[in-house]
């Protein structure tokens, strides 16, 4: 059993930073339940905590307090940044070495590879939540809010996903961790993920008026626009390229 403490940053009275219409305490949430959702349907022998499951206040101290006293086996912190740049950051606690550091590796490459986010490097810092916590910690610094092109990504539920995704897929690699075994693996090419039914509808629509079979699924609470399913995962990706070509944004989900 791997014990995973998901701490979405901020909330209630402390928005963490604003801009372009955004809340960080509102985007770290949404990733936060991403990553949850996703570990829980897909993963064996894992159990999960939040810091906070809604917009609460909540102090540095009970974070890391509710983490040691559940003897998480991890601590992963989610941010967005601000302050002017673009792209994503990881910060575990100065010289603190491995095992953090190789989970901080694992993770951060397949975030910056899900995303395709500018890469700023797995930085260290002597933030309360990495230096209080018993387990591994790791902070994740997920674009920036004050960056147009940035914010805008980060207004997409489909690329709030892929954030998920990539944090998802980094701790698969470095705890191991087990997929739930379903009849078979099924590789799921999806186009978007919205949290209004419309927006799937009017998307599904695109993609059909381009040749593409498509079906909206509601999945962790999101309305997923999907165009093929195969036990292939070649042709999963034959496919996914060929919607790349015709101006979609595809993820593969499984
Ligand atoms: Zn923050």
């Amino acid at each position: 059993m791997v014990k995973i403490f998901i701490d979405p940053g901020h909330g209630g009275s402390d928005s963490g930073a604003v801009g372009n219409g955004l809340l960080e305490k509102n985007i770290t949430l949404m990733i936060a339940q991403q990553i949850s959702n996703i570990l829980q349907n897909e993963y064996e022998d894992i159990a999960i905590r939040m810091s906070r499951t809604g917009d609460a206040t909540v102090s540095l101290s009970e974070r890391t307090d509710a983490a040691n006293n559940w003897n998480a086996d991890f601590y992963l912190s989610i941010h967005i940044n601000a302050g002017g740049g673009t792209g994503f950051e990881s910060y575990i606690y100065p010289g603190v070495g491995a095992p953090t550091s190789t989970y901080q590796k694992a993770i951060h490459e397949q975030v910056v590879t899900m995303t395709g986010f500018n890469d700023r490097g797995m930085k260290s810092a002597n933030f309360h939540v990495l230096r209080e916590t018993h387990m591994p910690a790791l902070l994740t610094e997920n674009g920036f809010i004050d960056t147009t092109s940035d914010a805008n990504r980060l207004k997409d539920s489909t690329f709030i996903v892929k954030i998920a995704r990539g944090h998802v897929d980094g701790l698969e690699k470095a705890f191991s961790l087990t997929k739930k075994q379903n009849d078979s693996t099924i590789y799921r090419v999806q186009i978007g993920a919205f949290t209004k039914k419309e927006n799937a509808a009017n998307l599904a629509a695109q993609a059909s008026g381009k040749g593409f079979d498509t079906a909206v699924l509601f999945r962790n609470n999101l309305y997923i626009v999907q165009i093929g399913a195969f036990s292939s995962r070649n042709n999963a990706e034959q496919l996914a390229a060929k919607a790349e070509d015709a101006g979609f944004s595809t993820y593969l989900s499984n």
